[in-house]
């Protein structure tokens, strides 16, 4: 049994690449060279020195004890929070870049929800000498104003999606439009395990510098590479499939992929697309999705921006439908509450993303001696609009 993609493209029954014509050149292209292009070493010795000294990794795994002691388990942090531009997204865009220019490509375009992957795409362009364009759903540029100015500063444009719930998913319909316009010149950076192959597995390979290093820290900190449990939220699923990559065919350490469940996931305004959804095509992938019986998507709800996407990458759909990963569903009330948690015991403030990742420690059981690894994937610095009008109710 594995739980990686096939040279078909499909993990299990998901994946696959449904695209336009006008996009086959490009999406083949990408598929026959990908692998080739990123495990050539000289490609390795850049990214790996561009990741040390420009991106800060290793990231610590950090031992969080009051935590430990208010769950009564071994609770492990792996701190992505601490990468330059503020979550884990900075992997995949550094490995996305210098694949761009060994394609030749000069112009870049993105999408973006909570825009820390627009920041980390225009930071990697800059860093390049690279044009930029980000697509950001106009909901999103309102809700997430600093990392809007960040990228503007950045020097990218940032585009507007004014269709559909104007967040993530219509960022990405417009991202698709505008390669399908510009095919030759332009690569598209995908901010998640999401779309076409190889795009899912394509970034699953750059983000699983996590779960390298975790292996290592553990080894180090506690004696064995397992941990008995990692947790991670789910939006796209790209920090969780970093967080998993080198454990899935190591069927003892369980995988715990948290969704959020918006107002809950039965209101009508959630994004629980484990429960909610079934098979279908989206963004180029066959995977689940929430969608009505005639096949329209189903506008998704949550607090976070990045969380806020009606389907899960192809990898994910797999791994919860085989039973491998166990899907939790956190409303945001509950990731509210766990931020605040965070912030008053351990003196981090978390990504609104990364509060649905603690908010199920709520939810589980683990035994003392248990390790569990919780994959910090981003900052709250974005967010402390949001946690401000909440003070009087969680703050207290
Ligand atoms: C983008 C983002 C997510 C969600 O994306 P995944 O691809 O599911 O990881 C989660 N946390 C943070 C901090 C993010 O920026």
């Amino acid at each position: 049994m594995t739980y990686n993609i096939n040279e078909k493209g499909y993990y299990g029954e998901f994946g696959g690449a449904f695209i336009p014509e006008m996009l086959y050149p490009n999406v083949d292209n990408l598929q026959k060279s990908y692998k080739e292009i990123m495990y050539q070493p000289d490609f390795q010795e850049e990214m790996k020195q561009l990741l040390k000294d420009y991106v800060g990794r290793p990231s610590p795994l950090y031992f969080a004890k009051r935590l430990s002691e208010k769950y009564k388990t071994q609770i492990y942090l792996k701190r992505e929070d601490l990468n330059h531009t503020g979550s884990h997204k900075i992997n995949n865009t550094i490995g996305q870049i210098l694949l761009a220019k060994k394609l030749g490509k000069k112009r870049i375009i993105a999408e973006t929800g909570a825009g820390q992957h627009g920041v980390a795409t225009a930071t990697v362009c800059a860093l390049m000498g690279m044009e930029c364009i980000v697509y950001m759903g106009s909901i999103d540029i309102e809700r997430q104003a600093p990392n809007v100015s960040r990228m503007k500063m950045l020097g990218a444009k940032v585009i507007p999606a004014t269709s559909g719930s104007q967040t993530l998913k219509d960022a990405t319909n417009e991202a698709i439009r505008d390669w399908i316009q510009h095919p030759v010149e332009t690569h598209y950076i995908i901010g998640s395990v999401v779309g076409p192959h190889p795009y899912p597995d394509m970034v699953a390979r750059f983000q699983a510098v996590i779960s390298e290093e975790m292996k290592a820290q553990l080894k180090e900190q506690t004696g064995n590479e397992n941990p008995n449990a990692i947790i991670a939220c789910v939006g796209g699923g790209s920090n969780a499939a970093g967080a998993f990559y080198h454990y899935l065919e190591n069927e003892e350490v369980q995988f715990i992929a948290v969704e959020a469940a918006g107002h809950g996931i039965h209101s009508g305004e959630s994004a629980a697309t484990s429960v909610l959804g079934s098979k279908g095509i989206i963004h180029g992938s066959r995977t689940l999705l929430m969608q009505t019986e005639d096949g329209q998507i189903i506008e998704p709800y949550s607090l976070s921006a990045g969380l806020d996407y009606p389907g899960i990458g192809p990898m994910h759909a797999n791994l919860i439908h085989a039973g491998r990963a166990e899907a939790v569903s956190v409303t945001d009330e509950e990731a509210l509450e766990a931020a605040f948690v965070l912030t008053r015991m351990e003196g981090i403030i978390p990504a609104l993303e990364t509060a649905h990742a603690f908010a199920a420690l709520e939810k589980m059981k683990f035994k003392t001696q248990d390790v569990v690894v919780i994959n910090l994937s981003g900052r709250g610095d974005k967010d402390l609009a949001t946690y401000k009008k909440h003070f009087e109710t969680y703050g207290k």
